[in-house]
């Protein structure tokens, strides 16, 4: 190995990273992770980092498992590459559209895959509109999503996201998509109660869908519980009341189960664990737990028909890749034979919640934000009031992350939130591991924003 200083030289000079600038390359140098085993990173210095991120939220089963580096390699001797448009298939895109539409809820059978979360998301925005189009009301074009959500970085994807930093570079959004605001009580919920709020938040969607003309709608999307957002669970009232409204006017549901699906919230998909009946699902990061770079769309039965029966005009290159594919396949066999969903549900999502419970203690944690193993925890100068920090938003989080990260330990910050999204395997003691550098952490940046 090269020294870890030319290392970062390098990284710097020549290679781009997404969401961060190069002065901040320059000046630090980016940590390089060499190797990884269960939920600890190992760096170029040999420094073991617990990983709270599960990398982007997607390492659900652990690093390093041997029986997904076997089942690529295989793979790839057998049959590396093969697409599956103009009548081709194959057994792995077969196996897991097959195995998908056993785990989604009722009525989604039909898989149309992709390479990530942002080409899924791009799907389904032309696959609800072919879908109207088909059905004889093409003015039925408007999607409406929600402010602050991220749906990827794709002129489609990003669109649909509502992060106002992402539309200010290179023209966002696309036509045709309009934002609501989020269900962030513990940000926005003033005095009102968790249960008012929420229902005020969910009716800012029929509020939209009447300004817009309902016969002009043709989808919603979100994700069952926010996470690049912060990690902002919504009161109990928001989830039923939305899908009222969907019903009630005819709307196609989109939920995006990228972070959400696979276990991280102790079911398959969050959509499960809030209630509701989308008609389309999408999926990444943890259909792999990231070991191949695969997404797709889960569809219901009427919207698969009527796009089936037309020639819909899209595709990659990669749609169901072959290695992507079976490594999916291989991961949701590991998640079913260890029965990682219960682990989520009675192991590691309570001792989650008891650790971070009792870090709300802390005098900068302004309350905790949970489902399942996803999480956040706001900080605040004042907890009674849920104060927001003077100066900048996020100067708080980032100091924080940057003291978590200097105590080997992953926890991102988004804004003031410091959010959490761990391996689902990790265990109770690794959880204490975790607790005490977040609290080291909390400590250290207390004192320096004291200072
Ligand atoms: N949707 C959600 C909810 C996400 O969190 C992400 C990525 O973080 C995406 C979509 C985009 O996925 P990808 O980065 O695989 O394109």
């Amino acid at each position: 190995h090269m020294p870890t200083a030319e290392l970062q030289a390098l990284d710097a000079a020549h290679h781009m990273h997404p969401f961060t600038t190069n002065d901040e390359l320059s000046a630090k140098g980016a940590r390089i992770i060499t190797r990884a085993k269960g939920v600890y990173l190992t760096d170029s210095e040999g420094n073991e980092i617990l990983d709270g991120m599960a990398g982007l939220w997607c390492v659900n089963i652990g690093y390093g498992r041997p029986e997904m580096a076997e089942v690529a390699s295989r793979q790839m001797m057998e049959l590396p590459f093969y697409n599956t448009f103009f009548m081709t298939s194959h057994v792995p895109a077969i196996a897991l559209a097959s195995e998908l539409a056993k785990l989604a809820p009722e009525g989604l059978n039909h898989v149309f895959f992709a390479g990530s979360g942002s080409e899924a998301n791009d799907t389904n925005l032309r696959m609800v509109r072919t879908y109207w189009a088909e059905k004889g009301q093409p003015q039925r074009s408007h999607v409406i999503s929600r402010k602050n959500a991220y749906h990827g970085s794709s002129m489609g994807s990003g669109s649909l996201g509502g992060m106002t930093y992402m539309h200010e570079q290179g023209g966002l959004p696309i036509p045709g998509i309009h934002h609501i605001n989020q269900p962030d009580w513990w940000a926005e919920g003033g005095d009102m109660t968790p249960e008012d709020f929420g229902l005020a938040r969910a009716q800012e969607l029929e509020a939209k869908i009447l300004e817009l003309g309902a016969d002009n709608v043709a989808a919603f999307i979100a994700e069952p519980v926010q996470g690049a957002g912060g990690v902002i669970v919504a009161p109990d009232t928001y989830w039923p009341e939305i899908q009222r409204i969907v019903d009630k006017y005819g709307i196609l549901l989109i939920a995006d189960e990228v972070i959400c699906g696979f276990g991280r919230t102790g079911n398959w998909f969050g959509s499960t664990t809030v209630g509701i009946r989308p008609h389309i699902m999408t999926i990444a990061k943890g259909l792999s737990s990231g070991y191949q770079p695969i997404g797709g769309s889960i569809v219901c039965d009427e919207v698969a028909e009527v796009i089936n029966a037309c020639e819909f005009n899209h595709g990659y290159t990669y749609s169901g890749h072959p290695v992507a594919a079976a490594v999916a396949l291989e991961n949701l066999r590991i998640l079913q034979e260890e029965n990682v969903l219960d682990h989520v549900r009675n192991v590691s999502g309570p001792a989650l919640r008891a650790g971070l419970e009792k870090l709300a203690d802390h005098p900068l944690v302004g309350g905790v934000n949970i489902k399942g193993l996803m999480a956040s925890l706001p900080l605040t100068p004042h907890k009674a009031t849920r104060a927001k920090f003077a100066g900048q938003t996020g100067t708080a989080g980032f100091m924080c992350r940057e003291r978590c990260f200097a105590n080997n330990l992953v926890m991102r910050h988004v804004g003031d939130r410091m959010i959490i999204s761990p391996p689902l395997v990790i265990t109770p003691e690794e959880i204490d591991v975790f607790m005490s550098r977040a609290k080291t952490a909390l400590d250290e940046t207390y004192a320096a924003l004291k200072d």
